[in-house]
C-alpha cells in the first residue's frame, strides 16, 4: 500500500504527561511501515470535561505510514496500553490519549473511527500544534485550517518552549 500522511494528536496528564509525550514519540517512530515525518510544539493546555483534573500536555505528529488506518488505530490504542491508559470517566484524566485526527485525505465512519477526528474544530490544542507542521492544511469536510484556526481563540493553552528532546522527530 502507498504511504499516507497520518495526523496524530497526542495528550497526557497523568504520572509526568513530558515523559509519557516523549515515550509516546519513541513509540510512534518505531511502529512498522511508519516514519514520524514531523511534531509540533509541546502546549500546556486546560482539561476538557472533568474539570478536576491536571492540565494537559499535547502535540501533534505527522506519521508516513503503511498502515491501513485500523491498523494505526489498533497500533496507537497498544501504545497507549503499555503505557498505563485507563478509561475510567469519560474525557478524565490518563497517562496517555493518541487519537488519529487526518488519515490523508480519507473521510471514515465507522463504528471504530471516525475520521477526520470529530473534535478538531473547537480543539484549540489540535488546530494550533497541526498549523506548526502545515498551515496550509485543508481537512476534508470542514475546510481550510486557517479558517478554522480564526474562528478557535488560542485560550487556555500555552505553548511550551522546554528545550526537550520530546520535540525532536
Ligand atoms: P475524544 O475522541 O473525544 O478525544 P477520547 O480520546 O478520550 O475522546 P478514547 O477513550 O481515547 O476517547 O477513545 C474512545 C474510542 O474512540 C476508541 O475506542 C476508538 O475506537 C474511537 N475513535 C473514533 N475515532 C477515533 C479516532 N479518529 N482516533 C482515535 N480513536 C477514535
Ligand atoms: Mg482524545
Ligand atoms: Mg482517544
Amino acid at each position: 500500500m502507498l504511504e499516507a500522511s497520518a495526523y496524530v494528536g497526542l495528550g497526557s496528564n497523568l504520572d509526568n504527561p513530558q515523559l509519557q509525550i516523549t515515550r509516546a514519540l519513541e513509540a510512534l517512530a518505531q511502529l512498522p511501515g511508519t516514519r514520524l515525518d514531523a511534531c509540533s510544539s509541546l502546549y500546556r493546555s486546560a482539561p476538557m470535561g472533568p474539570q478536576d483534573q491536571a492540565d494537559y500536555l499535547n502535540a501533534v505528529v505527522r506519521l508516513m505510514t503503511s498502515l491501513a488506518p485500523e491498523d494505526l488505530l489498533d497500533e496507537l490504542q497498544a501504545i497507549e496500553q503499555v503505557q498505563g491508559r485507563v478509561r475510567v470517566q469519560h474525557w478524565g484524566p490518563r497517562t496517555l490519549d493518541l487519537d488519529i485526527l487526518l488519515y490523508g485525505d480519507a473521510v471514515i465512519q465507522t463504528e471504530r473511527l471516525q475520521v477526520p477526528h470529530p473534535g478538531i474544530p473547537e480543539r484549540n490544542f489540535v488546530l494550533y500544534p497541526l498549523a506548526e507542521i502545515d498551515s496550509q492544511l485543508s481537512i476534508p469536510g470542514l475546510g481550510e485550517l486557517q479558517v478554522l484556526l480564526e474562528q478557535c481563540p488560542a485560550t487556555g493553552i500555552e505553548r511550551v518552549h522546554a528545550a526537550s528532546s520530546a520535540v525532536s522527530p
